[in-house]
């Protein structure tokens, strides 16, 4: 009789249990993490089968939207943010202190999770121009929501400035209670030090010590400076690839140095907004956790939204994969990074969140899988190999 064996992710043994032997012996150890907040990091890499057959490369996926708390990589950062936050003496659980932040919604998502395992409230200022799925969210994890208009950097009502009013003014008031603590993603360096603590030696282990090119968007930065900073180190010849969407000042800011972004149909500048269906990744300004890794970065990749679009459709009809749209532009720039270094490579990137968070925006736009799709890699990024 053939063993009977159960796959599993997180399994020791190649993911295999052997059925008989543990119905025999028990298992040797309990492995059971302490509270969703241990169920943070320690995400499974895999193959994307599509992309690596028709390029030759290994492309992998980090899959991020698998952590724990809110599912995506922001977890980490939350968690780090707090933890340092409390080691600081700035945060103390169910003393009322309360947490604010400005963010498109994965980082809200995360902090509102983290806050309520730990004991803290939470403030999430967003733009109302963000899927709906991600407020409505955050209001069933108990968190505060405020929805601004989108607005530039230099507004006081920007998502970001409003949280740092937020929190300084509950801080000053002292007829309310507890603290108020302005998380500050964008300029908090915890945010890359918790990616080079936990992302970065999980891809450089899961891989063996052995990869060519990592392949990240950013938002913040810190996914990209923290995985970048801890690569570089082990293996000075890894390419650091940044993806971009349309209407980034990013891309630019690696190729020439300069930070403005143009939109490619109506070629004007835009210093604030970034103009692209894409969220979560893209920005049109400086901040500390990308200037953090930014002199790592090797080289940038752009693409707009119908390719983000169509590879999102591809991801799902031809392995499965149901993402949203950052984990889309990071598969394309894999794709284009594989197509530069050629085949034999491999290359890492990241899965960012479930397509479960874009349904009524970036899905609804791109169509049902069965109508539009691709059949050849060509349609989706366009038969270029350059940027
Ligand atoms: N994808 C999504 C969906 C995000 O919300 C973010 C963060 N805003 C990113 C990717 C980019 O991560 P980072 O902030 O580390 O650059």
């Amino acid at each position: 009789k053939a063993n009977r064996t159960v796959a599993g992710a997180g399994l020791q043994d190649g993911g295999q249990i052997n059925l008989e032997d543990h119905e025999k012996n028990g298992p040797a150890t309990m492995d059971v993490p302490e509270g969703i907040e241990a169920c943070i990091g320690n995400t499974p890499l895999f193959k994307i089968k599509s992309l690596s057959s028709e390029t030759g490369c290994d492309i992998l996926a980090k899959a991020e939207f698998l952590n724990g708390g809110g599912g995506s990589p922001k977890d980490r950062v939350a968690l780090g943010i707090i933890n340092l936050a409390e080691e600081q003496g700035l945060l103390t659980p169910h003393s009322g202190d309360t947490i604010y932040e400005g963010t498109v919604g994965s980082t809200g998502i995360s902090l509102a999770t983290v806050c309520r395992a730990r004991g803290y409230l939470a403030y999430i200022c967003m733009p109302s121009d963000q899927a709906t799925e991600k407020s409505s969210l955050l209001l069933k994890l108990g968190a505060v929501v405020e929805r601004v208009p989108p607005a530039p950097i230099v507004d006081p009502m920007h998502f970001v400035n409003r949280a740092r009013t937020l929190a300084a003014e509950h801080t000053a008031d002292p007829n309310r209670l507890g603290r108020g603590y302005f998380t500050d993603q964008f300029e908090n360096e915890a945010n890359w030090q918790a990616h080079y603590d936990g992302t970065g030696p999980e891809i450089f282990r899961q891989c063996g010590g052995n990869l060519d090119a990592f392949v990240a968007g950013a938002g913040t930065g810190g996914t990209i400076a923290g995985v970048a900073r801890y690569l570089k180190p082990r293996l000075p010849d890894v390419k650091i690839v940044l993806a971009d969407p349309q209407g980034s000042g990013l891309y630019n800011r690696i190729k020439y140095g300069v930070m403005f972004a143009t939109t490619e149909k109506e070629g004007t500048r835009r210093r604030s907004q970034v103009d692209t269906i894409v969220e979560g990744i893209g920005i049109n300004r400086v901040t500390a956790n990308f200037e953090a890794g930014r002199e790592l970065i090797d080289d940038a990749v752009k693409a707009d939204d119908e390719q983000a679009l169509a590879m999102a459709r591809w991801l799902v009809e031809k392995d499965g994969i149901f993402v949203g749209s950052s984990s889309a532009v990071n598969c394309i720039a894999a794709v284009k990074t594989a197509q530069q270094l050629g085949p034999g490579h491999r290359i890492v990137t990241i899965l960012c969140d479930s397509g479960t968070r874009h349904i009524s925006k970036f899905w609804t736009r791109a169509g049902t899988i069965g109508g539009k799709t691709e059949s050849k890699l060509e349609d989706v990024i366009g038969t270029q190999s350059q940027n």
